[in-house]
Order: structure tokens, then sequence, then C-alpha cells
């Protein structure tokens, strides 16, 4: 259910203090300890996933349907722009936390939160990924 050594799961038991946006039976929100923008907001499992590979549709389902929620009021009450949802899975791409966790990122113009880069395919090299996924 819980693991002893994970931070988040602490939150979970209330063992550490956080500011809870959003509680019921399955998911938890609360802010981000170091957000990117005001209000930058996790929604977690409240039992203890590692990742989006170990969690459940249907808890996957909740935490997004959150997020949506949490999104449309941080848009309303927190003068968001825009919203970034954003999953990290495994340490390459930047998890620092193994339990599960979508970020609910507040936007405005010109807040120096960069995108990743992006370069085009080469010749053929689309249809040998596309082959590679869809196999
Ligand atoms: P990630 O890199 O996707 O694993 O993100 C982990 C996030 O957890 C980071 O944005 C941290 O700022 C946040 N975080 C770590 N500890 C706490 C905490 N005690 N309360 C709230 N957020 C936290
Ligand atoms: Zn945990």
């Amino acid at each position: 259910m819980n693991n002893n050594d994970c931070i988040f799961c602490k939150i979970i038991k209330k063992e550490i203090p956080c500011p809870i946006v959003y509680e019921d039976d399955k998911v938890l929100a609360f802010l981000d300890i170091n957000p990117v923008n005001k209000g930058h907001t996790l929604v977690i499992p409240k039992i203890h996933y590692e990742n989006i590979y170990e969690t459940p549709d249907e808890i996957l389902g909740c935490m997004i349907i959150t997020a949506k929620k949490i999104a449309i009021k941080l848009k309303k009450f927190i003068g968001a722009e825009g919203i970034n949802i954003n999953m990290n899975n495994d340490a390459v791409s930047g998890q620092v936390i193994f339990h599960a966790h979508i970020h609910i990122i507040p936007r405005i113009t010109n807040d120096g939160f960069t995108h990743w880069k992006g370069s085009p395919y080469k010749k053929g090299e689309a249809e040998e990924i596309l082959q590679k996924i869809k196999s």
C-alpha cells in the first residue's frame, strides 16, 4: 500500500505537513514545495505506485480528471494564462520522487519556463520508429 521511505507516502499519511489542494479516497493533490510558478500542484495516487507503468488505468483516470479540475481552478483563480500537464517517469526523464505524480504547472507570459528542443526525423527514421512502436 504505502512505502515507509517515500516522502509522498508520508504526505498521504499526514506525517509531513503540506498544503493540500484536493483529496478523495483515490488521489491527493498538493502544492509543489518548489514551484515553477505559484500554484504548481502535484496529483498523486493514494497507493504507492512508482510510475505511470505501474499505476492502474482506473487510478490514472482519477489522477488526470483531478489534474483537469485543478488546471481549470488555476486558470480561474490564480491568473494562469496556460497550463502544462507533465509526468516524469524514470530517472532519465527527470523523475526524482518515485511515487507516481502528475505536475500541473500554471504558465504566465515570459515566465522563463522553456520547452524541450525538437529536431526533425531523417529520411526513413519515422517509418522505422513507427513500426517498432506498433509491433
Ligand atoms: P519529479 O522530478 O517529477 O520527481 O518531481 C518531484 C517534485 O516533487 C518536485 O517538483 C519537488 O519540488 C516536489 N517535492 C519534493 N518534496 C516535496 C514536498 N515535501 N512537498 C511538496 N512537493 C515536494
Ligand atoms: Zn509513496
